[in-house]
């Protein structure tokens, strides 16, 4: 538990519900290894533009934004960066001062915490890149390999959904049905399928896994999917959900603090509480 104190600055995130979040362990962890005077708290928000005026007038440095306000905070801020944009959400929001006022300003850490987790196995604008989903997160992690350079293939159950993502990402589209056919080096599942309690599933036949390398499943619960576990046999190298959701972290606390982020401690505080919520 850090010693609070006048000079303490604080942080947090803003959503609803926000008690499950792995963040405050997440940032509390590197702030203590750092010795930095500063906390993370869990916000629990319904009125979007009240708790935004509230950040201001408390002088907080940063939140976090989670579901459901990753789109509804975007009218009430003064800044947004280009790629937050495109992409149509905000999970960061940095506190700045200009004179004497507070600024809001938005940006939006998924596509890089996705990018420098597959950065750690390959590298992006050389890749071909299977994306399967075509929610939130594929949105920003497909807009994330457009930043890379790297060759994008969209697969999605819902054709509308995943024609017009992938019209705005300017790649092909496939459904599902079309994936024993598909060639690429890499594999990232950004939809649900295989989280818990239901992870005896998988997004793709196994038989597809030899033809890839690279293999990343955004679901962190389980941390080893059966993607991830079959992956593993067929040999391709994998990256669990933790990853991305370490490194969007790590790219908040850096533009937060100015400071490189401790990502191994970051790394623990993840896995400890995946631990903890195993059993
Ligand atoms: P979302 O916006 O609801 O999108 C989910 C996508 O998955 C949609 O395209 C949906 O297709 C598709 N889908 C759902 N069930 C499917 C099925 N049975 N077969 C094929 N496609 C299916 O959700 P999201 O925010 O993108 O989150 C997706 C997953 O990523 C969740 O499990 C979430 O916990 C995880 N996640 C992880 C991180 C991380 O940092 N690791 C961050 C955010 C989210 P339709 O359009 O056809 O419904």
């Amino acid at each position: 538990m850090p010693m609070v104190n006048g000079k303490t600055k604080i942080y947090g995130i803003i959503g609803n519900p926000v008690s499950h979040s792995l963040s405050p362990a997440m940032h509390n962890a590197a702030f203590e290894a750092l010795k930095e005077n500063r906390i993370y708290l869990p916000f629990p928000v319904e009125d979007v533009q009240a708790a935004l005026m509230g950040l201001k007038a408390l002088d907080i440095r940063g939140v976090s934004v989670t579901i459901p306000h990753k789109q509804s905070v975007m009218p009430f801020l003064d800044r947004i960066d280009p790629v937050a944009i495109k992409i149509g959400a905000v999970n960061t929001i940095d506190i700045q001062t200009e004179g004497a006022t507070r600024l809001l300003c938005g940006s939006n850490t998924d596509w890089i915490g996705a990018n420098r987790a597959l950065e750690s196995r390959v590298r992006l604008p050389q890749a071909q890149v299977v994306l399967l989903g075509a929610g939130g997160s594929a949105r920003a992690i497909g807009f994330g390999l457009r930043e890379a350079g790297a060759g994008i293939l969209l697969c999605s159950r819902s054709e509308p959904k995943g024609r017009m993502l992938a019209e705005e990402l300017d790649c092909p589209w496939f459904p599902m049905t079309a994936l024993t056919s598909l060639r690429g080096e890499v594999l990232v599942n950004a939809t649900p399928v295989g989280m818990s309690p239901r992870a005896e599933a998988s997004p793709v036949p196994a038989a597809i896994l030899p033809s890839f390398q690279v293999v990343m499943d955004i679901v962190y619960a389980p941390l080893k999917t059966r993607l991830l576990r079959e992956a593993e046999l067929a040999g391709c190298r994998t990256i669990n959900g933790l990853e991305m959701l370490l490194y969007q972290g790590v790219a908040q606390f850096e533009l937060w603090t100015g400071l490189a982020a401790p990502v191994d401690v970051m790394r623990e505080a993840l896995l400890d509480w995946a631990g903890i919520e195993r059993g």
